[in-house]
């Protein structure tokens, strides 16, 4: 109490941030003494210090405090508080906690910002106000450089930037290898703003619409008339593409308040995607299934179903589409015909049998983040462990030829819309596959179609 009450008054921090550094210190002495036993004894710290804090912020967010452009240091951040974030104010982002391919990554990925994870202690290192360069390239943070640091980072900088505007330039082209191979280059997209960068980077269509993220904000899930509007906007910034929107993914690191989900113990083998869907059906698939087919009826749609684990799983979805065609139909909508209905291929049991899904489902993206932490057996969000994730890529590669040479044959396209799909290092071994289109952050396309257009 002491030293918290020294930190306020001499420093004029308030109570939370100083409380924080102090049981700060007191955690990361325990954690460096050389006994178990007192070890052990951080842990409980940092929970009573965790609830010190809560009582000290009440509901009050602490995103809401980023009031002027900063680059935000935290042990841990959630996709949800990336989303609360005045997105102008958002510089960068370091963090202690977080996998490559969580979708705090992606989002910040996705937002063209900065993202440095796994830096240790930054939380003590760090004070605010401190200027800083944050070097994710080279993975490296500089902390109040000298002239000369910062006047190479400048320069790098602009060089940067004239590059990017020259591919930008030639981004609304299409991606073609110097022996004719096409690949359409697609965005991922999780908000209105996401598809407004689709456009501005020459996306051939949004290959991947994470649903989820573009409710991640509210304070319960949006009815469908919300979501036909939203998804509407969303489409037409790019009108005359053809779109792959997939149904909810909420779980694992997708929390919403709105959503009882329950304390898993791992929850990304849990109640998330259709499973949860299913659990609540009147709110979640419903409504955005019967959005989806109107939608249907004014832009080029494909659906594409998440988590599907096995041929029952892909029954039970196309029989609820199918359902709430017939329902549309009855109440007058005039549905015909119904968008091609894909799925993901993210759980190894699916990667592994082609030939249970080829005749049920019209196409296949593969979902290379949670097909990587599965197969891996390495959780995504977790820094520790994300070595075997990066050195899964041929394993997961093998399983992406095996699974075409069944279903090119039969006519049925193949895409990549996981993480993978911008690693330039296998865009030779994706175009040898067949795969048609890979997706990805908007802001990656230039550079792709760049590199796609310099291959043999
Ligand atoms: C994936 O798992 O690779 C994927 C594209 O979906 P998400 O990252 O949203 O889980
Ligand atoms: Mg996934």
């Amino acid at each position: 109490m002491d030293q918290t009450r020294d930190l306020i008054k001499k420093q004029n921090f308030n109570a939370a941030y100083s409380y924080y550094q102090v049981t700060r210190n007191f955690i990361s002495e325990l954690e460096s003494l050389d006994d178990e036993y007192l070890n052990r004894r951080a842990e409980d710290l940092k929970m009573l210090s965790d609830m010190v804090l809560k009582s000290l912020l009440g509901d009050e967010k602490v995103t809401s405090k980023v009031n002027n452009p900063s680059i935000v240091i935290a042990e841990k951040i959630d996709p949800s508080q990336i989303a609360e974030i005045n997105q102008t104010n958002l510089l960068g982002i370091i963090t202690t906690e977080g996998g490559v391919t969580d979708h705090s990554s992606i989002i910040a990925k996705a937002l063209g910002i900065p993202y440095m994870l796994g830096v240790k202690n930054v939380v003590n290192i760090v004070r605010n106000g401190d200027k800083i360069i944050l070097d994710s390239k080279n993975k490296c943070i500089h902390i109040n450089p000298e002239k000369e640091i910062s006047q190479k980072f400048e320069k790098e900088i602009l060089k940067e930037k004239s590059i990017n505007k020259n591919q930008l330039i030639k981004s609304k082209y299409e991606a073609i290898t110097n022996s004719g191979k096409k690949v359409d280059i697609m965005a991922n997209v999780g908000s209105l703003d996401d598809a407004v960068q689709a456009k501005r980077f020459g996306a051939d269509g949004i290959g991947l619409l994470r649903t989820e993220l573009c409710f991640l904000e509210s304070y319960k899930m949006p009815d469908e008339k919300s979501q036909l509007e939203l998804y509407s906007k969303i489409l037409n910034n790019l009108p005359e593409k053809t779109h792959t929107l997939r149904l909810i993914d909420f779980g694992s690191d997708k929390k919403v308040s709105y959503l009882p989900l329950q304390n898993e113990e791992n929850p990304a083998l849990g109640q998330r995607a259709l499973r949860l869907g299913f659990s609540y059906y009147d709110t979640l698939l419903k409504p955005q299934i019967r959005a989806f087919l109107k939608l249907s009826k004014d832009f080029n749609i494909k659906i594409l179903c998440p988590m599907i684990t096995n041929s029952n799983d892909l029954d039970k979805i196309i029989t609820a589409i199918h359902k709430e065609q017939k329902e549309l139909n009855q109440q007058g909508e005039v549905i015909e015909k119904l968008p091609p209905i894909g799925i993901m291929v993210e759980v190894p049991n699916v990667a592994l049998n082609p030939n249970d899904f080829i005749s049920k489902a019209d196409f296949f993206s593969f979902g290379t983040n949670d097909l990587a932490q599965f197969l891996m057996a390495a959780d995504r969000t977790n820094k520790n462990v994300s070595h075997y994730i990066e050195s899964g890529n041929q394993s997961v590669l093998k399983l992406i030829r095996n699974f075409a040479l069944e279903v090119i044959s039969k006519k049925k396209e193949i895409s990549i819309c996981g993480e993978l799909a911008s690693n330039i290092n296998y865009l030779n071994e994706f175009i040898d596959i067949g795969i048609s289109s890979l997706s990805m952050p908007p802001m990656l396309i230039p550079k792709i179609k760049e590199e796609i257009r310099s291959l043999k």
